[in-house]
C-alpha cells in the first residue's frame, strides 16, 4: 500500500469511518491524507508544537493566500501569529472548504432534530485532550475535501462532496506541528455522501 506514496514513509495509517487522530509532524515532514473511497470530509486542525496557542487561523489563512475561501496546492495555512505551519504541496482535489467549521451534537439537533451522534467537535476535542488541551483550545478548522460552495448572495451550501476515490492533499510541516483530524462521522447531510468511510494518512521524512 505505502508503494504509491513518494519519498520515505515513516508512519502509515488508516484511521477508521467516524474516527480520529493526531500527530506531531515535524519541520519538513509531509502529511499525506487519503480520500480511500472518494466523498469524504476530513476535519483538520494545525497547532504550533512548541506553542499551542499559535494555532490555525482561518480567516487570516484565507485573507493573505491568492487562493482565497478554497484552499488547495500553494495554499499556506497561517497560525495566529501569523507562523506558516503547513503549505499545500500537492491535491488531487483542487478545492477545500475552511468555512464550514466543524460538526457537533448541538447542531445535528438544531438543523436535524437527532439526538446525540458521533460528531467532529466531539472527535476533536478528544484529541486535544491528549496532548494537555481542552475544548477551549479548539478553532475554526479546515474540511479537506468538503465542497462548500458560495453563491453571489452569500448563501453556503454543504455538499454534496466532489472528491473521488483516491484523492489526495500533500501538506508539508513548515514548523514542528500538531496535525488533529477528525475523520467526519456525519450522516445527516451530503459532506460524506451519508455514507462515513475510511481515509488513509501517511508521513514522510523531508526529502
Ligand atoms: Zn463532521
Amino acid at each position: 500500500m505505502a508503494d504509491r506514496v513518494p519519498g520515505s514513509v515513516i508512519h502509515d495509517e488508516i484511521v477508521a469511518a467516524g474516527a480520529s487522530w493526531s500527530r506531531a509532524i515535524h519541520k519538513g515532514e509531509t502529511l499525506r491524507i487519503v480520500d480511500l473511497e472518494g466523498r469524504q470530509a476530513v476535519d483538520f486542525l494545525c497547532y504550533n508544537a512548541d506553542d499551542h496557542d499559535d494555532r490555525y487561523a482561518a480567516a487570516d489563512t484565507m485573507k493573505i493566500n491568492e487562493t482565497g475561501i478554497f484552499l488547495t496546492t500553494g495554499t499556506v495555512l497561517y497560525s495566529v501569529g501569523l507562523t506558516p505551519l503547513m503549505t499545500i504541496v500537492d491535491d488531487s482535489c483542487g478545492r477545500h472548504d475552511t468555512i464550514g467549521g466543524c460538526c457537533s451534537a448541538e447542531l445535528n439537533s438544531f438543523r436535524y432534530g437527532v439526538g446525540p451522534q458521533p460528531n467532529c467537535r466531539d472527535n476533536f476535542i478528544s484529541e486535544l485532550v491528549r496532548h494537555g488541551m481542552t475544548k477551549k483550545d479548539m478553532a475554526a478548522n479546515v474540511n479537506f475535501f468538503m465542497y462548500v460552495p458560495v453563491a453571489e448572495d452569500g448563501a453556503m451550501d454543504m455538499g454534496p462532496s466532489i472528491s473521488k476515490p483516491g484523492d489526495y492533499v500533500d501538506l508539508r510541516a513548515e514548523t514542528d506541528v500538531l496535525a488533529v483530524i477528525s475523520n467526519c462521522p456525519q450522516i445527516n447531510n451530503p459532506v460524506n455522501d451519508y455514507n462515513p468511510t475510511p481515509i488513509r494518512v501517511t508521513v514522510r521524512r523531508a526529502d
